[in-house]
Order: structure tokens, then C-alpha cells, then sequence
């Protein structure tokens, strides 16, 4: 269940982390494209200005040079004069020469025509008055920018002005002062550009990009179509894409990597540790001679999301080598008392035996813990009894400070699983240990006739000798429970009396042992003296 969710939680994050570096990106690689290409269009704007500027000069500077003019006006010199000037300007097309307001010659010659001089649109900061639109007297060809000076006009066609290489998408305006239309490129549309005129400024609306500038009195305005923007587009996310996706497959990786940390065994136990999901069944302990229950011996189960429960040596090792046993033991304990704290407040001679792991025996970390807990529940120290294995006795000086410290202030402490290790002997000499669990491994072989079974009753003789208790573990048969009780072990624990029950059981199976063999015997007190 648990694995499932987070499988499908790591999915989904993995496809909206995926989805948000490539959308970024795209949007990224979209208003970089719009703006690339209104920088586009911003210089060829900048570019019609300077274009502009310079077409205006060069006819006002020709308009200086033949006014300074010392040739009778309207004479051949003078004719001639206007018309070299006109053949050398590049955008000079026409000078006229007034008098009384009147056109008199132009560089074509003298006229007889009665054209008046033109009605002035604008004057410039140097004097020179501008007339828009002008169609030549003379040659009666396409309209004219007029520009005039003192008696003199010269005529420029507009084209001039906006004289600059452009792509064929892109249209070009440009207007002078009082917002006059001078020229334009491949046809503006001229409902945008006026409203482009209106409040000047680079943007993009649902058909066209455009951007504008202005100088000297000048604007310029340059358009091209929306899908221009694609070829710029393409282009950005070629570069882009790549980072996006990149990105992208670096955060699924990391959600991958972090999911499968969470899915590995570690990160299953580290979060059944945080969500508190042991639960404890209690295996009852009873006297061999009496078969009354004494107590019970506290075994953690690991019960899962889906309601499965783990058996300890599944994840044990894993607790122990990760140091996440600790805290296990600790909420055994907890779960200890809530669950048994009355029974153990109503019958004193009953214990409940807590399995320690090899670092609380080393550190004694676990006494002054056990210590708060059961203050004020009323439980005595003496009822809890401390089950240990030989993994816990390496450091042996260590060890028997925590135990003497644990007796010190009441626990029992056992020797678990004896017998299986290495050094069980040494350390029963050198512990000051209250009880000895013989391991299931020498009940098993009660009444077989091997090697190990004659090794029962030495253990059993040594624990008597040092004066330990003697706790049988695994017995599973009525042979096995009468050959250690005519051998005097003390109690023993095994499938033969109960299995591992959850607390109401094991107070059920408490109960009625009490109702068929009475009360107990003070075994607490034994355990004491
Ligand atoms: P243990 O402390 O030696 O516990 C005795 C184990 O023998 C228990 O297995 C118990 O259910 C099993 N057992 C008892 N009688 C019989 C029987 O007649 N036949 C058979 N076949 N088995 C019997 P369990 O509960 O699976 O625990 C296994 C081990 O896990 C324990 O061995 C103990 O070393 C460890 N463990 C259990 N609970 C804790 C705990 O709270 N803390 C620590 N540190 N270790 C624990
Ligand atoms: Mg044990
Ligand atoms: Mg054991």
C-alpha cells in the first residue's frame, strides 16, 4: 500500500517537476524570440531615423547652398546653377525658384505656370519651412516633401527617407514633427501605426510585432507579422529545449533517487520509527513446577500500512545496524506500560521482560529512560526484567557497569539465547547477571540423543551453581517441560504453554492461569533477595 503511494507520489512529481523546466524554458525561449526580434525591428527603426536625418540635411544644405546664390535669378547661370546642384544631390529631385510668392524657374527651367508657394506643414529648429505633400508643378510626377528656404524650394521624394535595406516582411513609417507622415516601406498598416503614433512603445498584439524610435524630432515605426517571431523561436528553443529537458531529467533523477531512498528497507523502517508502527505481543513465562504464568517476555511486531505483520528478525539486524533500535525499544517500552501497566500495578509478582540491543547495554542509555517512564505509573522497576545477548557483553567492562547499574535500582537482567555464542561462559563468570534464557537450540534436542543434549543439563547445573534462574526458552513439548522440571529450571517460555499474544490475550491467558493454579509465588522477591 505504502510502497504503492509512494511509487504513484513519485510519478506525479516526477512529471510536474519534468513538465515545469520544459514549460519555463518555453516561456523563456518565447519572450526572448519576441524580444530578439523587437530588437530587430528597434534598429531598423533607429536606422530609417538616421536615414532620415541624413536625407533631411543633404536637401537643406542644398537649399543653403543656392540661396547663397549670386546669379541673377531665373537667369541661364542661375538655371544652371539649380540644375547641377539638383544632378549632384542624391535626393534633391527639383529646386524652384519664387518671387511674389510665384513660382518663377525651377532646375528645369523657367516656368510660365502660376504655381503658388505650398502652404508650410512644419518649420524646422534651422528655419527650413517643410511641406508634406507636394505634386511637382513641373513634372507632375508622384507626390514631393517640399522644403523651403527663404526664396527657394527644393522637392525630395519621400522614398528618401525611409531609404534602408529591410526584409520584405517587415514595413517601415516614419513621420516628422506635428506627427506628419514623411515616408513609408512596403505599406504600413496605417491604423496601427497611428495608434503606435499615439502612445509610442514596443509590443506585440494579436497579428503584428512592432517597435518604434525617436529622435530629433523624428519616429520611426517598424512592423512585421507575428509568425516572423517563429524563425526566431525555433531558434531559441534549439538552444533552450535542451537545457529545459536537462534540467528536467536532472530533478526526475533526484525524485527517483529520493523515492527508492524511501522505498529501500532503511527508508521503510525510518518512517515506520517516525509513524510509531510496532505494535508488542507478550510470550507468558511460567513456573515449571506450578504452571503459573510469571510474566511475559515482550516481542515487537512491525505492523505495516496494509495491516501485515513483520516478524523482528526481519528487520532486527537492519534496526541494530542503522541504530534505529534504540527508539524501537523505546516505544516498546511505551507501548509496554500503556498496555500493561495496570496488570503490572495489580499483581506485583508479575514481570515483563524487555529485549535491549547490544548499544543500550554498552551506553546504559537505556536505564535512566526506562527510569522516566515508569515514574508515576506506579509500575516498579523490579517488574521489568532486561533481557540481553551476547552481542551487548563484547565491551565486557561496559557491560557490567550498565548491569550493575540496572540491578542497582531494581531490574532483573538475563542472559538471552545462551549458549549460542562464543564466549557464554566467560561472561556468565564475569556479569553480575540474575537469569540465564537457555536458547531453544538445547530444549530442541531434549530427548535426542546427540551430542549437544547432555550440554542441557551442564547449562542447566552451571546457572544453578552461580545461583541464576533458569529460563527455558522454545518449549514446544510435555517432555521437554517435564525434563526441566525434574532438573529444576525455573520457568520456562514456549509454544507448549502460549504463543506471542497481544495484550488482551496474554491478560486473558494471565487470568485464567491465575483462576486454575492460583496466585503466584513471589517470584519478584526471589528475584531481589
Ligand atoms: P528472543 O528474545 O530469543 O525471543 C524468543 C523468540 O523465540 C521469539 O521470536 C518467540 O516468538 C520465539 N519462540 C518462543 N517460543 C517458541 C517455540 O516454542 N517455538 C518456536 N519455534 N519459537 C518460539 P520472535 O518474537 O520472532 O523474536 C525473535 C527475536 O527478535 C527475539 O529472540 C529477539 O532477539 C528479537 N526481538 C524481539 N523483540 C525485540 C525487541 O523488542 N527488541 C530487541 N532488541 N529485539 C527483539
Ligand atoms: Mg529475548
Ligand atoms: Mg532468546
Amino acid at each position: 500500500m505504502r510502497r504503492l503511494r509512494i511509487i504513484v507520489a513519485a510519478v506525479a512529481l516526477a512529471l510536474v517537476e519534468a513538465i515545469i523546466p520544459i514549460a519555463v524554458m518555453l516561456y523563456f525561449s518565447w519572450t526572448l524570440a519576441v524580444k530578439n526580434e523587437q530588437n530587430r525591428l528597434a534598429l531598423f527603426a533607429d536606422r530609417a531615423i538616421t536615414r532620415a536625418n541624413i536625407s533631411f540635411s543633404e536637401a537643406a544644405n542644398t537649399l543653403r547652398i543656392i540661396a547663397a546664390s549670386k546669379f541673377q535669378p531665373c537667369s541661364a547661370d542661375h538655371i544652371a546653377q539649380m540644375r547641377i546642384l539638383t544632378i549632384n544631390s542624391p535626393v534633391v529631385e527639383e529646386i524652384g525658384y519664387f518671387e511674389n510668392r510665384m513660382l518663377k524657374c525651377t532646375s528645369w527651367g523657367e516656368t510660365d505656370e502660376r504655381v503658388a508657394q505650398a502652404h508650410v506643414d512644419y518649420t524646422t529648429a534651422g528655419g527650413v519651412d517643410v511641406t508634406v505633400r507636394i505634386r511637382p508643378a513641373v513634372s507632375q510626377g508622384n507626390h514631393m516633401m517640399g522644403l523651403q528656404y527663404g526664396p527657394y524650394n527644393v522637392l525630395v521624394n519621400p522614398v528618401r527617407f525611409v531609404d534602408v535595406v529591410v526584409d520584405k516582411s517587415i514595413r517601415l513609417a516614419i513621420f516628422g514633427q506635428n506627427d506628419a507622415l514623411i515616408g513609408e516601406l512596403n505599406a504600413p498598416d496605417p491604423t496601427l501605426t497611428a495608434s503606435i503614433l499615439a502612445e509610442p512603445r514596443n509590443g506585440i498584439d494579436d497579428e503584428n510585432l512592432f517597435a518604434v524610435a525617436q529622435q530629433d524630432g523624428w519616429t520611426a515605426i517598424a512592423v512585421e507579422p507575428r509568425a516572423e517571431i517563429l524563425v526566431n523561436l525555433k531558434r531559441e528553443q534549439m538552444l533552450l529545449l535542451p537545457a529545459g529537458a536537462f534540467i528536467a531529467a536532472f530533478i526526475i533523477g533526484i525524485v527517483i533517487w529520493f523515492s527508492r531512498k524511501r522505498l529501500s528497507p532503511l527508508g521503510e523502517l525510518t518512517i515506520a520509527v517516525q509513524k510509531r508502527e510496532f505494535v508488542v505481543h507478550y510470550q507468558p513465562i511460567v513456573e515449571l513446577k506450578t504452571g503459573i504464568c510469571v510474566g511475559a517476555e515482550a516481542l515487537v511486531r512491525w505492523r505495516r500500512p496494509d495491516g501485515s505483520l513483520v516478524r523482528p528478525d526481519l528487520f532486527i539486524p537492519l534496526a541494530e545496524e542503522s541504530g534505529l533500535i534504540m527508539a524501537i525499544t523505546d516505544q516498546v517500552l511505551d507501548v509496554v506500560i500503556a498496555e500493561l501497566g495496570k496488570l503490572l500495578v495489580d499483581d506485583r509478582s508479575l514481570h515483563i521482560a524487555i529485549n535491549l540491543c547490544a548499544a543500550d547495554i554498552k551506553s546504559g542509555r537505556i536505564l535512566p529512560v526506562i527510569q522516566k517512564a515508569l515514574a508515576s505509573t506506579g509500575i516498579r522497576t523490579e517488574q521489568i526484567w532486561l533481557e540481553a545477548t551476547e552481542r551487548g557483553f563484547m565491551d565486557i567492562s561496559a557491560a557490567r557497569e550498565t548491569i550493575e547499574q540496572a540491578r542497582a535500582s531494581g531490574h532483573s537482567v538475563a542472559i538471552d539465547d545462551f549458549g549460542t555464542g562464543y564466549s557464554s561462559l566467560q561472561y556468565l563468570q564475569e556479569l553480575p547477571l540474575d537469569a540465564l534464557k537457555i536458547d531453544k537450540s538445547f530444549i530442541d534436542v531434549i530427548g535426542k540423543d546427540t551430542a549437544t543434549s547432555s550440554v542441557t543439563s551442564h547449562i542447566i547445573d552451571m546457572a544453578k551453581s552461580l545461583k541464576l534462574f533458569t529460563v527455558a526458552e522454545g518449549i514446544e513439548s510435555q517432555d521437554q517441560a517435564d525434563y526441566l522440571n525434574a532438573r529444576d529450571v525455573d520457568f520456562g517460555q514456549g509454544w507448549l504453554f502460549s504463543k506471542a499474544l497481544p495484550a488482551s490475550e496474554f491478560v486473558a491467558f494471565y487470568r485464567r492461569s491465575k483462576e486454575k493454579f492460583g496466585a503466584g509465588p513471589a517470584v519478584i522477591q526471589r528475584a531481589i533477595a
